[in-house]
């Protein structure tokens, strides 16, 4: 069963140009305790998705459903259980701490904010805590300048985990850290979710650890979906012409394929105001008149949907 279904989901902002269409139109659904990988440059819109779906942002239009319960516009009493059971972690822990706090009083706040604690249980939960998230004890008085990005990172994860939610939004979690450290955090969220059934989106610009840690991909561009399916299919038969291009990049460096890598012209087309029609079509080499018409989602191979009138044209199916 679907843990999380979004419907025709918008999320637009005023500027002084124009409406901003930051989300436009996304559906999908995720089952329990599986990931969702979000990719596409930096822009698409990616981040703003996972931020309207846990209500960070409130939503323009269309629908999010929570366990089958309709949770787009939730009264207080509702959105009070939904910031326990959906949680984000952010790409830069160090913003996201608050520096006057120590890593205890960090872990603890939200704890203390549910109300299910006793003032002498806290300690030893943020302790529980802490060892969850592979926080060596000797930090418990620290402050978040004084750990390294991965430990406050564990920080970051181990708050999110506080009220254990079903769901969690990983915004870039590893995008600000050393090679060395992403593999040790990735590890721990997958650990993490199969020991709790966890359930994420992972929101990332970085193929390569999207690859590593989603069951299922969706590829957006400019606010838009153009390419969904589980990632081994992603991965062996890219169908949309911006995958084969953001795919091109990392796969050129595997010595046992021969992809060609695909350099994008054109400009990028903005996100204020777009026009109908496939909005990839300035840098597409396919493009064709027929692409100025609205391109929905449809599938083209099983449990594979793509955004793209001439997608078996392209890759002659
Ligand atoms: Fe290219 Fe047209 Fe497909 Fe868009 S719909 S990706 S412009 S071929």
């Amino acid at each position: 069963m679907a843990l999380l279904e979004v419907e025709h989901l918008k999320k637009y902002f005023p500027s002084p140009r124009g409406v901003v269409h930051a989300v436009d139109d996304v559906t999908f659904s995720i089952e329990k305790g599986k990931t969702m990988g979000l990719v596409g440059e930096s822009g698409c819109g990616k981040s703003t998705l996972g931020r309207t779906i846990i209500h960070l942002l409130e939503s323009t239009d269309g629908t999010i459903r929570f366990e089958g319960e309709d949770v787009t516009h939730p009264n207080k009493q509702r959105m009070r259980k939904l910031r326990e059971d959906m949680q984000i972690i952010f790409q830069d822990p160090y913003s996201s701490l608050n520096p006057r706090l120590t890593i205890q009083e960090t872990i603890m706040e939200p704890l203390k904010l549910s109300g299910r604690f006793d003032a002498a249980s806290l300690p030893k939960e943020a302790d529980r805590l802490m060892d969850l998230a592979g926080i060596e004890k000797r930090f418990r008085t620290s402050y978040p300048h004084e750990l390294d990005g991965g430990r406050r990172q564990r920080v970051g994860i181990a708050r999110a985990l506080a009220l254990m939610p079903k769901f969690i939004v990983c915004d870039e979690p590893v995008s600000a850290l050393d090679v060395s450290i992403q593999a040790q955090i990735l590890n721990l969220l997958m650990d993490l979710q199969e020991e709790y059934g966890l359930t994420y989106i992972f929101v990332t610009h970085d193929l390569s650890v999207v690859r590593h840690i989603s069951t299922d991909i969706c590829v957006m561009y400019l606010g838009q979906m153009v390419e969904t399916c589980p990632t081994k299919e992603l991965f062996n038969y890219p169908l949309h012409p911006y995958t084969k291009a953001l795919l091109s990049a990392i796969l050129t460096v595997d010595i046992h394929k021969k992809n060609e890598r695909i350099l994008l012209k054109g400009e990028i087309n903005s996100p204020i105001n777009p026009k109908p029609g496939c909005r990839f079509a300035q840098r597409c080499p396919y493009a064709t008149e027929e692409c100025r018409q609205p391109v929905p989602l449809h599938e083209i191979r099983p449990g594979h949907f793509v955004a793209c009138c001439h997608a078996k044209e392209i890759n002659q199916l």
